[in-house]
């Protein structure tokens, strides 16, 4: 196994970065994951322009598109990978001593891994979930490697015996800890908007584009906690779940508590698309 760190391939235990490092220091930094399906990184040019938009958000420097695409492929081409999720994390850098500001431009540091992707069945068996309040701050769309409010509601999750929480603020269900939410109702899908109160998942993108392809209505509108007991179907989109059905929020069970038809009719679009985009 090899990782990228700041130039070398090197074994995962020999990466080593300064405690100066203002990731370390502040968490002053953003990172993207790329699912790999058969050798091919799926819809890489959207995951390498939210990594663009990440580092624009904090002024960190970019080394551009053809180092992404280069990068990528060593990383698959050295550990042989098939079926992986690639992590890729950018920190500002280090500096000499530790302080708010950063003191000029700093060098990058930029480390990249890949690790194995989750097994995928062909209808995922539904999971719960818990309703949590989205104690988050209010730039969720920066992929920030400041995940620590993320961290927290994951812990409370697990307490409850929830995969995810589900967030809410304002009444309205923003996403989870690592994925986006989406409803069904009257046979419409609703999911929240791509604002400043969520991560803009690229599953989320991909699904909706599916769902339009199936001529399933669809709504970029928020739904309502108020409105929780009464949805057809819910499930959740990430680039490691793909698409989850989840077949419970807390005491409340979601239609019969099974897959719903159209999370069902989702999934398999999903595969065929995936199977489809790396057979090219
Ligand atoms: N929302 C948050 C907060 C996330 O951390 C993630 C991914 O980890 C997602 C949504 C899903 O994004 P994607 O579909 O690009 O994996």
């Amino acid at each position: 196994e090899s990782v990228y760190l700041n130039g070398e391939w090197l074994a995962p235990e020999a990466a080593k970065v300064s405690v100066f490092d203002r990731g370390f220091l502040f968490a002053d930094g953003i990172y993207e994951v790329v699912p790999v399906y058969h050798g091919h990184p799926f819809l890489l040019e959207d995951h390498l322009a939210r990594l663009e938009r990440s580092l624009a958000a904090l002024e960190i420097a970019n080394p551009g598109q053809a180092f992404w695409l280069d990068l990528i492929q060593q990383l698959l081409t050295r550990n042989h990978s098939q079926d992986a999720l690639v992590y890729i994390q950018v920190t500002r850098g280090a500096e000499a001593k530790r302080s708010h500001l950063p003191q000029g431009p700093l060098q990058p540091t930029i480390f990249a891994s890949v690790s194995a992707m989750p097994v995928h069945w062909d209808v995922p068996t539904p999971v719960k979930v818990t309703l949590l309040d989205d104690i988050r701050w209010l730039r969720c769309d920066i992929k920030s490697i400041s995940l620590l409010g993320n961290i927290m509601l994951k812990q409370q999750a697990q307490a409850c015996g929830a995969l995810e929480p589900l967030l809410h603020r304002n009444g309205l269900v923003t996403e989870g800890a690592s994925s986006n939410y989406f409803a069904v109702k009257d046979g419409a899908i609703y999911t929240a908007p791509t604002d400043h109160l969520i991560l803009p998942g690229i599953t989320r993108m991909w699904v909706l584009k599916l769902a339009k392809e199936l001529a399933i209505p669809v709504h970029e509108q928020a739904f309502s906690v108020a409105d929780l007991a009464q949805l057809d179907e819910l499930f959740l989109t990430s680039s490691s779940r793909e698409v989850q059905p989840i077949g419970q929020i807390d005491d409340i069970i979601i239609g019969q508590g099974g897959c719903g038809e159209i999370t069902e009719r989702l999934v398999h679009a999903f595969h065929a698309s995936k199977r489809q985009l790396s057979a090219q």
